[in-house]
């Protein structure tokens, strides 16, 4: 179920009405142009297409948030476990060589 623009732009108009012509998360002020229908609860969640589960979005936080329950990532500025970060993998001290003397086959040294 998609919504026609004709719909979005007339939810669009009244959640302006309510929440003013900014961004939900960032607050920052948009034009009606750039501000989008964001879900708060996903659609593909279960979230619905009324006014009460939806809030204006700019594009940017909108594309943060993509299908998250939670708000767009940069705004929950945890300090993010560095996944990325991690150390090669980590070698183990096994620096046993064995030279084992024995191996040296006296026999093969003893020609006859
Ligand atoms: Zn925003």
């Amino acid at each position: 179920m998609t919504m026609s623009s004709k719909q979005k732009n007339s939810l669009k108009k009244q959640l302006v009405a309510i929440f003013g012509c900014r961004c939900w998360w960032c607050r920052s002020e948009q034009s009606l142009e750039d501000l989008t229908l964001d879900h708060l609860i996903p659609k593909s969640k279960g979230g619905s297409n009324s006014s009460e589960n939806l809030r204006l979005a700019c594009r940017s936080c909108n594309q943060a948030r993509g299908n998250s329950l939670y708000p767009p990532n940069h705004f929950s500025r945890q300090v993010k476990n560095s996944t990325k970060n991690r150390s090669s993998k980590h070698c183990h001290p096994l620096h046993k060589v064995n030279k084992d003397p024995k191996f040296v086959d006296p026999k093969t040294t003893l020609g006859q």
